[in-house]
């Protein structure tokens, strides 16, 4: 089945035979025993909730995945990722990281007695060069955030399979339709919902999504004692955002495309970070490893000056934070995403005062671009 077909029909209520084209929204905390030591497959919402569990068995198709797992939100599930660590045991993980993972292995993994080594993990040697006797794991976000750097998911498995590591990547930005990290050797696939699965900026979710039986049960017995498990409103939330998913990257990369052309013709514009455009350093890199360029790219400015009046006179264009929504959204990784990533790790990223990242949503790029140009205007 193709995946935008995937996208519309994996989810069916198999619990009842109504008919219902939608799947039910099960509020309901617990469930009855129909005798002792008998159970009808649902015990506690937190254990497993049927719209819950129709919201995994997609996601989980999706990616590919034997098991996926619903969180409350993307950090809860990079949380209860964690917990498969031990104090003592060290992770290499992309340098230009999402600001909440990078906050939470810095001040709770840590404290935890977790070590890390940030690395550009789309250079080879340097992931090589920090593996250590203590390593147990990878984690890489690719394309990153803001920065667009782009790692070669099959030579990072090759990587993590000669030493014993466990690779997990967050998938986020290009999602399922776009990129499929277990097909390409990874061992957990992490997504924040939030974005671009729910797709309407109206949901938090979170998601693991695991390739082996092993890893499955570790990581459900994490997530039924740790609890952060998304509520069955929520979580049809999610259905009903994936069943447009295949649409919406469409048109959002469409619209990604078309700005970035855009803005490397503005004179006010100095750089554009779009893995889509050929002169990316990764574009061959994401051309073999996923099917599209997806909606995200960065640029900068001549000026502070510039960022900040653009964030100011923006008016369809909204100065918000996350992504992966319907809207357009502009955000200041400076100030929002990355105000927690010491200065100077941030600055040799490139993440300065004229950085600007855009969230290209589906309205028509023709208005996009007019707000964008008057905003840029002196
Ligand atoms: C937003 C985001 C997260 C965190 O997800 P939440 O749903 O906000 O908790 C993790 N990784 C990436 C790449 C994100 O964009």
């Amino acid at each position: 089945m193709d995946i935008s077909t995937l996208c519309i029909h994996g989810s069916k209520d198999h619990t009842h035979n109504t008919g219902a084209v939608s799947v039910p929204i099960y509020q309901s905390a617990t469930f009855v025993h129909p005798a002792v030591g008998m159970s009808t497959g649902y015990d506690y919402s937190r254990l497993q909730n049927p719209t819950r569990e129709q919201l995994e068995r997609i996601v989980a198709r999706l990616e590919n995945g034997i098991d996926a797992m619903a969180f409350s939100t993307g950090m809860a599930a990079v949380a209860a990722m964690m917990e498969l660590f031990k104090p003592g045991d060290h992770l290499l993980v992309s340098d230009d990281l999402y600001g909440g993972t990078h906050r939470l292995f810095a001040h709770i993994s840590m404290k935890n007695g977790l070590t890390f080594d940030y690395v550009d993990t789309s250079d080879r040697e340097a992931i090589l060069k920090h593996i250590r006797k203590e390593t147990k794991a990878l984690f890489i976000e690719t394309p990153t955030n803001p920065m667009m750097k782009v790692t070669d998911i099959q030579e990072a498995a090759a990587i993590a399979r000669e030493h014993g590591l466990l690779l997990a990547v967050d998938n986020t930005f290009l999602t399922p339709y776009l990129q499929n990290p277990l097909d390409l050797g990874a061992d957990i696939v992490l997504h924040s919902g939030t974005k671009y699965l729910s797709g309407h900026n109206d949901t938090l979710a979170g998601f693991l999504v695991v390739a082996s039986q092993e890893l499955s049960e570790k990581l459900r017995f994490i997530y039924k004692t740790t609890g952060a498990c998304l509520a069955p409103m929520d979580s049809w939330l999610m259905i009903r955002g994936i069943k447009t998913l295949a649409i919406r990257m469409e048109k959002h990369q469409e619209n990604a495309m078309a700005l970035a052309q855009w803005l490397l013709t503005h004179p006010k514009v100095k750089d554009v970070y779009y893995v889509g455009l050929p002169n990316h350093p990764s574009y061959e890199v994401s051309k073999k490893q996923a099917r599209g360029f997806g909606g995200m790219l960065s640029f900068k400015v001549d000026s502070e000056a510039t960022a900040k009046r653009l964030l100011e006179k923006v008016e369809l264009v909204m100065y918000a934070e996350s992504l992966g929504g319907v809207e357009t959204l502009i955000t200041y990784p400076m100030l929002q995403t990355h105000a927690d990533v010491p200065q100077e790790v941030r600055q040799a990223m490139g993440i300065d005062e004229r950085l600007l990242r855009l969230s290209v949503g589906i309205e028509s790029v023709d208005d996009i671009i007019a707000d964008l140009d008057q905003a840029l205007a002196d």
